[in-house]
């Protein structure tokens, strides 16, 4: 970053409506920059994904992985296309790769009903939720990824590994996240996840969370099952404020999250390490839709919101955490106007309706100020 607040952002489109959503969001930040001032970005796109290792034979090259440890933040779309594999089957996930070579240990996905929508669920309460799921993203299940061992054709092994180390930083992050919210009229509460009576390695994941909270007085800490919290997100989401988990059940909890407040296309998530963080929708590249506009770029919008603010923190920046907020009413203001509706809802709003709908709003703002 200069000191005229010029924010080098690395960006990688990636596969399918990745791509789409991406180039909504930089256009909405450039007319941002644009409305308030102050702050300026600089793009930096590189290419990477699946249809990149189809096209070169190379994922994600290491030179852009160097890039990103110097870019001041990512903008990430969407990698992986589910018919483009590795030879053992899997599929091409550089994101994986990112998040353990930049030690990008807490995945932030927000889950925020947002006004002006139709809710899944019929309770009134459902227009209340507004909890964080703190996924850890370093170890836990994924870290068989690459390492399952397959005995000839009879038996095939995945290992779960949980470290202390990897546990305490994530559930210290999600406890000062919990404490913040706290001071922002949320109830101050995290919720370990975990299968705690099966495994021995939940068990240790537990005794390592209770030993983080008491750390923590002003926080409230309680444990749910795994299986109970599916349960329980469907019935009573409104009742969560902070919820921290393992990697694999985190990556089913955040699709669940996201289907609460209407779809994959609302929900925004971030990827954040001590030193480097990575914002991008928690979609995949969904290639049912890809090239059709009807992607919703919402999620992508809010991501650059969490990107906003997380600079912010990071610079110390008052003039980047008003622009988040500016961003953040101007994405939703579109939608408690009842202006848009994303095909996800059953309306006929796509891309680029939405993204002019917000760069409207940001010039509306700016002018009534
Ligand atoms: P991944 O495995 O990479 O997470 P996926 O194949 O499980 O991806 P997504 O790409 O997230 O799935 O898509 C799941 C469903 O949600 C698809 O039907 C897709 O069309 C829909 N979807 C995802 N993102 C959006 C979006 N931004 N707007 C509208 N629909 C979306």
């Amino acid at each position: 970053m200069t000191p005229s607040s010029t924010f080098e952002i690395a960006v990688l489109p990636g596969d399918g409506i990745g791509v789409e959503v991406t180039s909504a969001a930089v256009e909405v930040l450039d007319a941002l920059s644009a409305e308030i001032g102050g702050i300026r970005f600089n793009w930096r796109h590189y290419p990477g994904g699946a249809q990149a290792y189809r096209d070169t034979g190379v994922a994600l090259a290491d030179e852009t992985i160097k890039a990103l440890e110097q870019a001041d933040a990512i903008l990430f779309g969407a990698m992986g296309l589910p018919d483009i594999r590795y030879p053992d089957g899997t599929e091409i996930a550089p994101q994986l790769d990112i998040r353990v070579g930049l030690d990008l240990y807490a995945g932030v996905r927000p889950i925020r009903a947002i006004a002006g929508l139709p809710s899944p669920l019929s309770d009134s309460r459902a227009a209340g939720i507004d909890f964080v799921l703190i996924r850890e993203q370093t170890e836990g299940l994924f870290f068989a990824r690459g390492r399952g061992q397959v005995t000839g054709d009879a038996e095939a092994r995945d290992t779960m590994r949980i470290t202390r180390q990897g546990s305490e930083r994530v559930f210290s992050f999600a406890l000062r996240l919990a404490e913040r919210r706290k001071e922002r009229g949320r109830p101050g509460r995290v919720t370990c996840v975990d299968k705690a009576n099966v495994f021995a390695s939940m068990a240790f994941f537990r005794r390592i969370f209770d030993e983080q909270a008491r750390r923590f007085p002003a926080v409230a800490a309680d444990h749910c099952y795994i299986d109970a919290m599916a349960l329980n997100l469907v019935r009573h989401p409104w009742s969560y404020d902070v919820i921290v988990t393992e990697n694999m059940f985190g990556d089913i909890l955040s699709d669940l999250g996201a289907g609460l407040i209407g779809g994959m296309g609302m929900a925004p998530s971030g990827d954040v390490g001590d030193r480097h963080a990575l914002f991008q929708p928690a979609h995949g590249s969904a290639p049912d839709i890809a090239g059709t506009g009807k992607a919703n770029p919402t999620a992508m919008l809010l991501s650059a919101v969490m990107m906003l603010e997380w600079l912010a923190e990071r610079h110390g920046l008052p003039a980047c955490s008003d622009a988040a907020d500016r961003l953040r009413s101007a994405v939703e203001r579109p939608f408690r106007q009842g202006r848009v509706k994303p095909f996800e809802f059953g309306g006929s709003s796509g891309t680029a309706e939405i993204t002019r709908a917000v760069v409207d709003a940001l010039r509306v703002d700016a002018r009534g100020r």
